[in-house]
């Protein structure tokens, strides 16, 4: 749409799209709308919309992702809930226990990222676990946890749904639904997101290439939900000196594709905390939107992935080194 396009311009391309039997996705962006089109099987012919008041112009997108491309809306997207932002000018720390474990855990943990001006507080209470045997989380008492956190100090909360019914409490009490690497293509899982109304943080799958990673987050907006934040979270690689093996190349290269905010977890990508604060760096230097980190008060004790947890101080440390760093890059960010 044309910067000056009214609302009533809005909605009678909508109408006009939905007349014809498709789905339309207004977006909007900093100067103005961009109104995707899907449900089509051929190409979509431009005539009825091409004269409409306040229509600039019609792009046929060719690329498989429709919704995710900047080839139809430009501007980045930008995660706002309150004063916290995924995707603007700072650098998002999603930092927090890998499980919520217990209150003490929890509420120790959340003080310290509180403290360091984090804005973003993450935590499972479904953990997909690859062993049944090991701790499977706290469920529904994990998220009470996590609301009491929210309540407590301000901070917005992440949290993983495994399956759609996890999806139905974590809606109730989180506010960015966490989509994990081994369900990145669990598309009855990624309709379910798209229907509801909080953001989606989608971790890559760790054998998928950038294209299955954005068709995945177009699952998701293809439902209707936008506020998608992708989250590189390291690939299987053949090395055995780090868990996974960071891609941190993809970045940039989501960047370039799509309108959507990246952010990298150093803690899954590893697996060692020795290398969660230099990743951390790397990740800033090359243009994350931010990371997700896992902070523990004793991982010598944790029941769900102690030895990449950073301890308190090495977390203190890593938020103070990443704003220096965001700083240099981005100069307006400190
Ligand atoms: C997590 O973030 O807690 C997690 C399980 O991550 P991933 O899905 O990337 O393994
Ligand atoms: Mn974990």
């Amino acid at each position: 749409m044309t910067p000056d396009a009214t609302e009533a311009d809005i909605q009678r391309v909508i109408a006009t799209v939905e007349s014809i039997g498709l789905k339309a996705h207004p977006m909007p962006g900093a100067n103005r709308t961009a109104i995707g089109i899907t449900g089509n099987t051929g190409a979509v012919d431009p005539e009825p919309f091409v004269e409409l008041p306040g229509v600039f112009e019609c792009v046929r997108v060719t690329k498989p992702y429709k919704l995710v491309g900047r080839d139809l809306k430009h501007d980045k997207t930008i995660i706002k809930i309150d004063d916290a932002e995924i995707g603007g000018a700072e650098p998002a720390i999603i930092a927090g226990v890998c499980a919520v474990e217990s209150h003490e855990q929890t509420m120790l943990t959340a003080q310290v990222v509180a403290e360091a001006g984090c804005k973003w507080f993450r935590g499972g209470a479904f953990k997909p676990r690859t062993s049944p045997y090991a701790f499977q989380g706290l469920h529904e008492e994990g998220l009470k946890i996590l609301a009491e956190v929210r309540d407590t100090y301000g901070l917005k909360i992440v949290t993983e749904a495994i399956d759609e019914p996890a999806l139905d409490l974590c809606e109730k009490y989180a506010d960015v639904i966490q989509i994990g690497t081994r369900n990145m293509q669990n598309f009855s899982l990624l309709k379910r997101a798209g229907q509801a109304r909080k953001p989606i943080l989608l971790k890559r799958g760790m054998s998928s290439t950038l294209e299955e990673f954005l068709l995945a987050a177009e699952y998701v907006m293809a439902e209707g939900n936008y506020q998608v934040i992708l989250c590189e979270r390291g690939v299987r690689s053949f090395g055995n000196h780090s868990r996974f093996t960071p891609d941190l190349a993809v970045i940039p290269a989501a960047q370039k594709l799509s309108h959507l905010p990246i952010i990298l977890d150093p803690s899954h990508s590893t697996g060692t905390r020795e290398t969660v604060i230099p990743m951390s760096r790397a990740g800033i230097a090359v243009g994350a939107d931010g990371l997700l980190v896992d902070v523990h008060p004793y991982p010598e004790r944790a029941l769900c992935d102690g030895p990449q947890a950073l301890l308190f101080d090495m977390f203190r440390q890593m938020v103070g080194e990443v704003r220096a760093i965001a700083a240099i890059v981005h100069g307006v960010r400190s």
